[in-house]
């Protein structure tokens, strides 16, 4: 074995040639062995039963340790669990997996915390600690899948999003990766991956000239600058002409339908102003609505619209010509929206401590 290749943060950073390395002194086939083992099999090293006993009992000393789960809970008849998991060097995300009839759908982090520093989200709050390599995005949808066959599941995660903790944008050569490595290993076709953004257009504009074709959401929660820019910061950086600008570029280079989050927020942008305004901008942009109530809770004034309301702004859209569609909420009892359990938690990082979110996750796939 070599001991003096660099150190991992997942044991999915490691490609398949550094495994060769890795375990040089063993034959060809078993790297094979343990590629499809993680892979395919969703099966640890060490668990690999199929390698020789003094074999497993070396591998921990030179691979990473796995992301730890520190908690898992449960809501909605078992059809949405969610996992704080800690990183190496200690640190903390959240992954939720959320199962529907004909698919399960694993919402993924991608950096421990995030800098965008949006008012209503737990995770803004918190702050950013750091970027999560493709490997430990990669091995959140492994602890989901082990987890989807020890409910005896008889389908694989089917989707991906990357709606947890983090802008994805802001990480960008890892998402790729990370991506890549699912699309090919996992077999996730690349229309089953959605990247959320709260609006970096660099980012939008290198995922337009990335070749593996996956959907795009803008969390646009605000169709006028004065109010985008008090939910979120960065639409001081990106105003609503730069993004929508990036938009048509993206939608030109790729011909992908581009979706618009809205976290419906009762009194802030649920007017029928706010409609009119929105259906503008998605009408110009060919972007399908997303309205998703925000999921209240303490430390944030503000809270979701009534479902009566969200109906009507829904209705509202429909009349002005836009496609919407009302998502339903996953896991809002078990603190299911981004950063709401690592901050419970206080483990984020020392940063401030307070319990508010954007929505409880949806999917963004069709409603079932
Ligand atoms: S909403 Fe998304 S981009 Fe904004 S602070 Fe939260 S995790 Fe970051």
């Amino acid at each position: 074995m070599d001991n003096t290749l660099p150190s991992y943060k997942s044991i999915f950073d490691i490609e398949y040639e550094q495994w060769s390395k890795l375990l040089a002194d063993q034959p060809d086939y078993r790297i094979k062995q343990v590629w499809e083992g993680l892979y395919r099999g969703f099966t640890l090293p060490s668990e690999l039963t199929s390698l020789p006993k003094s074999l497993r009992e070396r591998l921990p000393e030179i691979l990473p340790q796995a992301l730890k789960v520190i908690s898992e809970l449960k809501s909605d008849n078992m059809t949405t669990i969610k996992w704080l998991l800690e990183l190496q060097g200690s640190n903390q995300i959240e992954t939720v997996l959320m199962r529907y009839k004909r698919r399960d759908t694993v919402c993924v982090s991608t950096q421990a915390g995030c800098a965008m520093g949006c008012g209503f989200c737990a995770t803004g709050q918190a702050g950013f600690f750091r970027q999560l390599t493709s490997g430990e995005i990669v091995e959140q949808v492994f602890i989901a899948s082990r987890r989807l066959r020890a409910l005896g599941a008889n389908q694989r995660v089917s989707n991906v999003v990357f709606m947890g903790m983090g802008e994805p944008l802001a990480n960008f050569a890892p998402l790729i990766r990370a991506i890549e490595v699912m699309n090919q290993e996992f077999a996730i076709g690349a229309r089953s991956f959605t990247v959320s953004t709260v609006g970096i257009v660099p980012g939008i504009r290198r995922l337009a000239a990335v070749p593996i074709q996956v959907n795009l959401a803008v969390s646009l929660h605000a169709a006028n600058d004065v109010l985008r820019s008090s939910l979120l910061p960065i639409n001081k950086t990106y105003p609503i002409s730069a993004l929508m600008g990036a938009i048509y570029e993206y939608k030109n280079a790729t011909n992908r339908r581009v979706s618009f989050e809205w976290a419906m927020m009762d009194g802030v942008n649920d007017s029928d102003k706010d409609a009119k305004e929105l259906a503008e901008l998605a009408l110009a942009a060919g972007a399908h609505i997303n309205l998703i109530p925000l999921n209240s809770t303490p430390g944030w004034p503000t809270t979701g619209s009534s479902l009566a309301r969200v109906n009507e702004f829904a209705y509202l859209l429909e009349g002005l010509g836009c496609n919407v569609t009302v998502r339903n909420t996953r896991g809002a009892e078990i603190a299911a929206a981004c950063g709401q359990l690592a901050n419970r938690n206080h483990s984020v990082g020392k940063a401030r401590r307070l319990s508010t979110n954007v929505t409880a996750f949806s999917d963004l796939a069709p409603s079932e």
